[in-house]
């Protein structure tokens, strides 16, 4: 007899994922109750950034040029 898995839809992951085609974003928190200053990330070497304020992640939309 199988357990029931627990922990469906459970509701801990409220970060989103953001993409975008900037190098460098702002994030709010998505402004109300919720939201938290304006920051300024900029994307890591991996096109990844999280806000450490509402845990966000940004993650580019294509690949960085090699430029
Ligand atoms: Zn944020």
């Amino acid at each position: 007899m199988n357990a029931a898995e627990t922990g469906q839809s459970d509701s801990a992951s409220m970060a989103q994922t953001i993409y975008t085609e900037d190098r460098r974003v702002a994030c709010d928190g998505g402004g109300g109750a919720l939201g938290h200053p304006q920051v300024w990330l900029t994307l890591g070497g991996d096109g990844e950034v999280t806000c450490p304020y509402c845990s966000r992640l940004f993650v580019a939309a294509k690949p960085p040029s090699e430029d």
